[in-house]
């Protein structure tokens, strides 16, 4: 039988600098145990235990576990009906550890983005639910680039303000009309990635059925008509195309994403710039585009649900699936197909005396 260890046992051997015997199998708070010590740099798991989740069983079931132990769960979780009520416990929940982790999580995320060149001046929001009724949300008019995690306020989904110095973005609204209506967006991200966006504005669809990734990852990309930014109406249209998709080009503005984490919905951005950047560039070739096809984006949807994401294709049939994109790709002119330059426009003085000698030749035949 192996060697089944607890957090306590986990704790006891790690404090004493002795490695995780090989062969043992891990409870799931010994496993959330190992994990935290992995994310923190200080932590005595890396000196202590540096292979041990590689080694954890040897029977197939207890390495299933053990994959499982090594990818890391950043997803909020409360208990229902928890949420502090008085300003005092608000203040205190607002302090906490495991808030300040999520705020520091939001602020390194805000930093990619601006790396990225997601976001411009102070453009982007993100957004974090830590409650029924309880969102982390980044302030209005900062750079995302150079948040920390005091400059993050606490909000309900209504969008008043409980907790925290500067004064929420007037954009959460529209993240709150997404996490009002689906309750597995944990996490939204908005950005103005700049070949998303060029899609966003050309209102040109974004083609399906291209690259594998994106299918799983992405899902079906949603369009939101346009409304302007932060008011109820913008909330109101991007929250009823976020129920049945993750990835939401909002038109004439920029995008926004949800997971179920904001690591995971940064994740989202990425690949959406990345995807509309490599279709851009794939639609100028020339060639045309070539999708893979119903049946195999049947495969990936399978893929996603089993990964936890919805989706709102599953229950389609095959003929519905890969919708054909109006995207005209750009028009390249083939060499051959080059016209000769054109002749130069007839220059009226010549055609003035061509004229006049014809006018005397045939006066000349006239009078024979
Ligand atoms: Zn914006």
């Amino acid at each position: 039988m192996p060697q089944v260890l607890t957090a306590r046992d986990v704790t006891t051997l790690l404090n004493s600098g002795q490695a995780i015997p090989e062969g043992a199998l891990l409870t799931p708070t010994a496993r959330d145990l190992l994990e935290e010590r992995r994310r923190r740099p200080d932590a005595a798991y890396h000196a202590a235990a540096p292979a041990a989740l590689a080694v954890v069983a040897p029977s197939p079931s207890a390495a299933g576990a053990a994959i499982m132990a090594t990818v890391p769960d950043y997803e909020f979780k409360w208990t229902p009906g928890s949420d502090p009520k008085t300003p005092a416990e608000i203040q205190r929940f607002f302090t906490s550890p495991r808030l300040e982790e999520i705020k520091r999580r939001m602020c390194d995320m805000g930093r990619r983005l601006w790396l990225k060149d997601f976001t411009d001046g102070n453009g982007g929001n993100i957004t974090v639910r830590v409650g029924d009724n309880l969102v982390l949300c980044t302030p209005t008019l900062i750079c995302k680039g150079f948040m920390t995690p005091d400059d993050l306020a606490l909000i309900d989904l209504d969008g008043r303000q409980l907790a925290g110095n500067r004064k929420r973005t007037s954009e959460a609204l529209t993240h709150l009309g997404i996490m009002k209506r689906q309750p597995a967006a944990k996490a939204c991200v908005h950005a103005h990635p700049p070949h998303a966006t060029a899609f966003a504005i050309a209102n040109a669809s974004v083609p399906s059925c291209l690259i594998p990734e994106a299918e799983v990852f992405l899902g079906k990309i949603g369009v939101a008509q346009y409304q302007t930014p932060g008011t109820p109406e913008n909330a109101e249209e991007v929250g009823r195309i976020g129920v049945d998709h993750q990835a939401i080009l909002m038109q004439n503005h920029g995008v926004i994403v949800w997971g179920k984490d904001v690591e995971d919905a940064y994740w989202k951005i990425e690949n959406l710039d990345a995807y509309c950047r490599t279709v851009a560039i794939a639609s100028g070739l020339g060639t045309g585009l070539h999708q893979f096809g119903p049946d195999k984006l049947k495969d990936l949807i399978d893929l996603r649900l089993k990964l936890g994401m919805p989706d709102a294709r599953a229950g389609l049939k095959e003929c519905e699936l890969c919708d054909n994109s109006e995207l005209r790709p750009a028009v390249v002119v083939p060499t051959s197909a080059v016209a000769a330059p054109a002749e130069p426009p007839p220059d009226a003085d010549v055609e003035a005396l061509v004229q006049r000698i014809t006018d005397e030749i045939l006066r000349r035949l006239a009078a024979k």
